[in-house]
């Protein structure tokens, strides 16, 4: 999973970034409000760590911002502030949970799976753009209602853009969200450009009316028709 932690405290983050890398979560790291709003109108998380008190305001103006954009991501509010208010209000504006510092990783990481799971279930299991929709547990992608068989890596690259419309995706994110971590010692991008190339035309003959763009010098979007 993808996550996004916003808190000012480093001791915080080597902790939490350290313990979640370790079970296999992609951890990005905000230290205030105007940087955690430059990278969630940029990119998708699947979990959002939120602390309340930020050096340049309340992690409640984070989850307004949340709310009025109809983001999907889960929110979990880790806050030293014990108080009840905080915690009715954050929840009131949508958080999934609460969690009150100081708290054991492990029950964080709890928090996160609980989180997840429950989204998943309550939400819908197609994800779909334009005529192109992929089944989430069989991972069975039609394309105009029939059925399409890609390759592994075209078939994740697809999803993983279904999953973000509109969003602009970083092509060094992109080949982490799919290769993992290890690529970024890769000093170029041949493997995505040419499997891009790949998925793209195989897109087109299949009819879909969906499109990935390429954003010059960032990456690429999916264009819905
Ligand atoms: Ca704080």
């Amino acid at each position: 999973m993808k996550l996004l932690l916003i808190e000012d405290e480093l001791s915080l983050h080597e902790l939490i970034t350290g313990a979640l890398g370790k079970e296999g979560h992609i951890v990005e790291s905000a230290y205030n409000c105007a940087s955690a709003l430059d990278k969630l109108s940029a990119y998708y998380y699947d979990c959002i760590l939120l602390d309340i008190n930020l050096p340049d305001g309340s992690g409640l103006t984070i989850l307004e911002h949340l709310k009025r954009s109809s983001s999907k991501a889960n929110i979990i509010i880790i806050s030293a502030r014990d108080s009840l208010d905080d915690k009715v209000q954050g929840l009131e504006l949508g958080a999934d949970d609460y969690l009150a510092k100081p708290f054991h990783i492990s029950e964080l990481s709890a928090r996160i799976r609980s989180v997840v799971r429950r989204s998943q279930n309550a939400g819908n299991m197609t994800w779909s753009a334009g005529n192109v929709s992929i089944e989430d547990v069989t991972n069975r992608l039609f394309i105009g209602g029939k059925e399409v068989s890609l390759l592994k890596k075209e078939f994740d690259i697809l999803k993983y853009f279904i999953m973000r419309p509109g969003h602009v995706v970083d092509k060094s994110v992109l080949a982490e969200a799919i290769w993992g971590d290890h690529i970024d010692q890769s000093d170029d991008f041949q493997f995505v450009y040419a499997q891009m190339k790949n998925l793209r035309k195989k897109l087109t003959e299949a009819g879909a009316d969906i499109e990935i763009k390429s954003v010059y010098g960032f990456g690429y979007k999916l264009i819905l028709p």
